[in-house]
């Protein structure tokens, strides 16, 4: 994006090199990104006939060790507003791909560490519906069958068109989308936490949390309004249909008890936090 008003700006400058804070090499940190506001479409508004706009932020890794190809990709799909990370072998990606912050991942065939087909199999076991599209300089019949049965969505043969890669990245996104609405139920997912609101599940980090009824609706509410301070007064009027009595503290205690459930475990991470004199506010950070 920033690029772009550059070039705008400064149409005859040179190469420019693109600093991103994606870039991910083998032995590195992993930065993965925080699982932004809820990605879906709410309930009950569907859009017919419109190309899938991510909502929120939407998250893909791109596994390509082909340097400028890799570049490209995430340019344009930053253009695009989608956020994106990359990791150039495939040892580096498949870690990355196991986390449930990426929301697409696309991935080159023949790759240093593990290549694409063996990476697809595997992150097919851990997440089964995480859309793959694949990558390959490899175009026979019996590659792309090779390729599908890895479990991937997709397939394009490189070099391809970046407008083909974006139309079947979004019908993907979209098609994921459309599935977990109707068949897993709407989710509320914000930093790592993921809600079912018709299951009733909860999970941070793909780890199940246990929640009693009232906490689950204390929970729902503070995701909702996630990044804005709730005062004690509208999370009873909310949660408990009441006005908040001063003389109590249940709902100090309430947010305790999620507290113990949600934070403990991620002292670094917290999601709720208190605003001295105001009340309670779930944000990253
Ligand atoms: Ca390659």
């Amino acid at each position: 994006m920033a690029l772009n008003i550059f070039r705008k700006k400064f149409p005859i400058a040179g190469p420019l090199m693109v600093i991103t804070q994606s870039y991910v090499k083998a032995g590195d940190a992993i930065p993965l990104p925080p699982i932004g506001p809820p990605t879906r479409r709410p309930i009950g508004e569907t859009q017919y006939n419109k190309p899938f706009m991510p909502q929120g932020t939407t998250h893909i890794l791109v596994i390509e060790d082909e340097k400028r190809v890799a570049d490209l990709i995430q340019r344009g799909l930053e253009e695009e507003g989608f956020t994106v990370t990359l990791a150039y072998d495939g040892l580096m990606g498949r870690k990355l791909a196991l986390s449930p912050a990426f929301d697409l991942v696309i991935t080159d065939i023949i790759l240093p560490g593990i290549n694409g087909l063996e990476l697809c199999k595997e992150l097919r076991q851990a997440r089964p519906t995480v859309p793959i599209i694949m990558l390959t300089a490899l175009g026979t019949t019996d590659d792309k069958v090779e390729g599908f049965d890895a479990g991937a969505d997709d397939y394009l043969v490189k070099p391809f068109d970046f407008r083909e890669l974006l139309v079947r990245a979004r019908a993907l996104l979209k098609r994921s989308s459309d599935r977990l609405q109707s068949h897993e139920g709407p989710l509320l997912r914000y930093g790592g936490m993921e809600m079912n609101l018709h299951t009733k599940s909860v999970r941070r980090d793909g780890r199940d949390i246990d929640l009693t009824p009232k906490e689950f609706k204390l929970l729902e509410f503070m995701m909702k309004n996630a990044g804005r301070v709730l005062s004690r007064n509208e999370i009873a009027q909310h949660v408990w249909d009441t006005h908040f009595d001063t003389g109590t503290n249940f709902i100090d205690v309430y947010i305790n008890y999620l507290r113990k459930k949600v934070d403990k475990d991620f002292p670094d991470r917290k999601l709720i936090h208190t605003k001295s004199g105001m009340g309670f506010i779930f944000k990253e950070g």
